[in-house]
């Protein structure tokens, strides 16, 4: 069974158009290529960081501690999802226009954008995301995205690594992440200190 939006909004802690977005995603890649990742079968390859994001962990069970989710922080809004072991999937890229605003929410987001947060531009602008988010819940699918048939090799699958004490901070620090400067083990912050010693 597919989480509810209610479910994804309890999770990400408040109900808006990205969140929506990545609802939809999740519907259109669970419809696609079937059940939500309980381990790390299914990948998503996200290439942004927004609310959307939350929606998709929350649905597909692709989440950064399992390491099924990977983020290129490019600022697209395109979704990839690979199935594990032979990496066929899908890419999902939103073509979405929404719907035209009338000229008073137009001037309202200029206002917003100038910096204006007044009650009233705030309340016009919560009414304006909501009618956009019930749009984007509403929508068909393929209004919202252009879904291609994809193969692609699959970033390798999350590993468990010894931990090793940095020799500066002692702090526990997964292996391959350990840099050695003057035959030290060190974390990352400890070596980068090391080579600014001003600050
Ligand atoms: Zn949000
Ligand atoms: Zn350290």
């Amino acid at each position: 069974m597919m989480k509810t939006f209610e479910e994804v909004v309890r999770f990400h802690g408040h109900a808006c158009p990205g969140l929506a977005f990545g609802f939809r995603v999740a519907e259109a890649t669970l419809t696609t290529l079937g059940d939500r990742a309980q381990d790390e079968e299914l990948v998503a390859i996200v290439e942004n960081r927004s609310c959307a994001v939350d929606a998709i962990q929350a649905v597909c069970g692709c989440t950064l501690g399992k390491g099924n989710l990977v983020v290129r922080d490019y600022g697209k809004q395109v979704y990839t999802f690979l199935k594990r072991p032979d990496g066929a999937g899908i890419r999902i890229s939103v073509i979405w226009n929404g719907p035209t605003e009338d000229a008073a929410t137009t001037a309202l987001w200029q206002q917003f954008f100038k910096g204006d947060r007044t009650p009233e531009v705030m309340r016009g602008i919560r009414a304006a995301k909501g009618r956009k988010m019930q749009a984007i819940l509403k929508a068909e699918l393929n209004e919202l995205f252009e879904i291609r048939e994809i193969q692609e090799t699959l970033p390798e699958a999350a590993r468990v690594w010894p931990s090793i004490r940095c020799a500066a901070c002692g702090e526990k620090t997964m292996e391959p992440m350990i840099q050695t400067v003057a035959e030290q083990p060190l974390c990352i912050p400890c070596a980068e200190a090391n080579k600014h010693p001003t600050r």
